[in-house]
């Protein structure tokens, strides 16, 4: 195989290719341009093109020829090295570093050398060269002894140059990142891939300048659960302030995510060019055998879904801190619909703390119908929520509305709420499944119990087993309560699943009469537990008021709960 790699002898390019293809017969190039160029014409198999340093940071050359030189897809990438960079200053023979009035290398490499050159040679004049294996030649060839060149030290033994100073890069971790490249052709295409193995692919896009535009296209990536493992902008030059941006992403380009993703951005960029997928290097190892990436669960879907009884007729047990949802003892979760002050959750957390509850929860961003009710405190609530859970003890659940959010509240939270509205975001869920959290998914209230569970699947299917479902009632035909507790679905659930299921008789009813019967109908259809909003005064609640319990008829409820859940408070008991 001939690869066409810029610089000279004993380059960095050189060592690259070694990696990929040990036998490889090298073809030195002055540039990029030739490199591609030469490629192109068919004179070289493949090139080789530095890409980006881990000190100096893009280089550039490659990163502005790529989009028009791939465009036509006849060049694809096929393979990635990275590659540990270690510097020497090398001079003639006999000359001390005192001694040196010059100092040759490629630009990347004098600015990854920058602090040791400040340090030991600030009176040298810096001469920027295209190569570095090239500088030792130039050194070698202008006959002045008091030249020095920055190279690597097979390139200064190569040249009969004397090694000054080894290691004098900015930082020990020093390492480049080399594409490589080939003509396409059937066999690249078809290539194999094994399962587990990690790949890249690289993409340019265009994008005008409209507010959320760029962020939409991440987006399209970061929904499927595709990473994203570098972003770069460049000048458009024939069109001032407008850029290109590259990226690249986990995944082959036929890997469902990706490929749906490369089609979603379609109609949110101007222009796209996929450069090639390519199997992933590690640093210090041949591409492709870096670790195995944690593969989310079986592409084409397991034959029994995950959240079938069968795989666990035992059922499973999620544990928010040290409280057990799916054991033999059901767990309560209750605080108000949102976090109002400060003063107000810490109030209710220390009731809930009191009373035996297990869970705290409080609304920090808040699902509402209309666009002009209170959207909840935000970041502040989950402050006094974290300050709530040190005070009492009690973990703390509150509901992320969207996959962006996911981060921070899994900063905040120890188990995330997926609201009724959000059951069917699919990014968002995939998102939750991701978070490391456990889940509490609440049911749509127009899904059935089959969308419901499946829901649930993309959750199981990113590789979190913790999800505890949550009935809070659907609609019906009837007016007379928020929506209808549909214990049906508790005691089915329970059947045909092996995950945790609670009810939520505050919202599924909407009237705090009768939560306290519902609390216990719950129980007895087989809930794991149940969730219910107490307020320290419902009536002025900024959400939920009406079927929000007061401190007092909480406590009645949980008194009742111990007292084996009859009585409990209920003007119906
Ligand atoms: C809530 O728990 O405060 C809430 C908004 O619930 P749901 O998503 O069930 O309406
Ligand atoms: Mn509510």
């Amino acid at each position: 195989m001939r690869v066409a790699i810029q610089g000279a002898r004993g380059s960095f390019s050189e060592a690259a290719v070694q990696r990929a293809w040990p036998t490889a017969v090298l073809i030195p190039c002055r540039n990029v341009t030739e490199v591609i160029r030469v490629v192109r014409k068919g004179r070289a198999d493949a090139g080789c093109l530095p890409m980006d340093n881990t000190l100096a940071g893009v280089i550039r050359p490659a990163y502005d020829l790529m989009h028009e030189a791939f465009s036509d897809r006849d060049l694809r990438l096929t393979r990635e090295v990275i590659l540990p960079i270690h510097h020497t200053v090398a001079a003639p023979p006999g000359v001390g570093l005192s001694e040196i009035t010059h100092v040759h290398s490629h630009p990347v490499a004098l600015e990854q050398c920058g602090l040791w050159l400040g340090q030991h040679l600030s009176g040298a004049t810096l001469v920027p060269e295209w190569d570095t294996a090239g500088s030792a030649e130039e050194v070698v060839r202008s006959g002045d002894r008091f030249r020095a060149a920055i190279c690597a030290r097979s390139a200064a033994e190569h040249w009969g140059l004397a090694v000054l100073e080894e290691r004098i890069e900015d930082d020990p971790t020093n390492q480049t990142r080399f594409l490589l490249f080939q003509r396409s052709s059937p066999t690249i295409e078809t290539e194999e891939r094994e399962t587990g193995e990690p790949w890249k692919t690289s993409i340019v896009v265009w994008t005008e300048h409209r507010a959320g535009l760029l962020s939409a296209v991440l987006q399209a990536f970061a929904g499927r659960g595709v990473n994203l493992t570098n972003l770069q902008s460049r000048p458009e030059p024939s069109a001032p302030w407008s850029y290109r941006f590259y990226m690249d992403v986990e995944g082959h380009e036929a890997d469902p995510g990706v490929a749906d993703a490369l089609e979603a951005i379609e109609s949110l960029v101007s222009r796209r060019v996929v450069l090639g997928s390519y199997r992933s290097g590690e640093p210090g190892s041949e591409t492709g055998d870096g670790p195995a990436p944690v593969v989310p669960a079986e592409r084409h879907g397991p034959r029994l879904p995950l959240f079938d009884r069968r795989h666990h007729p035992e059922g499973t047990v999620v544990m928010v801190g040290s409280v057990t949802i799916g054991g033999p003892e059901p767990v309560v979760i209750a605080g108000p619909c949102s976090v109002e002050d400060r003063e107000m959750i810490l109030r209710v957390a220390e009731a809930v703390r009191q009373a035996g509850g297990h869970l705290l929860r409080g609304g920090a961003f808040k699902p509402r119908t209309s666009p002009y009710a209170f959207q909840g405190l935000g970041v502040p609530a989950l402050r006094y929520l974290a300050e709530a859970r040190e005070r009492t003890g009690l973990p703390v659940v509150t509901e992320v509305l969207s996959w962006e959010d996911v981060p921070l509240m899994a900063r905040y939270a120890d188990m995330l709420q997926v609201g009724a509205r959000n059951m069917q975001n699919f990014s968002l869920l995939r998102a939750a499944g991701r978070s490391g959290k456990p889940i509490l998914l609440k049911r749509g209230a127009g899904a059935t119990i089959e969308e419901w569970l499946h829901a649930a699947e993309y959750i199981l299917a990113q590789g979190n087993p913790n999800v505890v479902l949550c009935e809070r009632g659907i609609r019906t035909f009837e007016r007379a309560t928020r929506h209808t507790l549909d214990l049906n679905a508790v005691a089915l659930v329970r059947e045909r699943s092996h995950l945790p299921v609670i009810a939520d008789p505050s919202h599924a009813s909407g009237l705090r009469s009768i939560v306290p019967a519902l609390v216990r109908a719950s129980i007895a259809a087989g809930a794991h537990g149940v969730m219910v909003e107490v307020h320290p005064d419902p009536d002025r609640a900024v959400s939920d008021g009406e079927q929000s319990l007061d401190v007092e008829t909480f406590r009645a409820v949980m008194t009742g709960w111990q007292g084996g859940l009859s009585g409990v408070g209920c003007p119906c008991s």
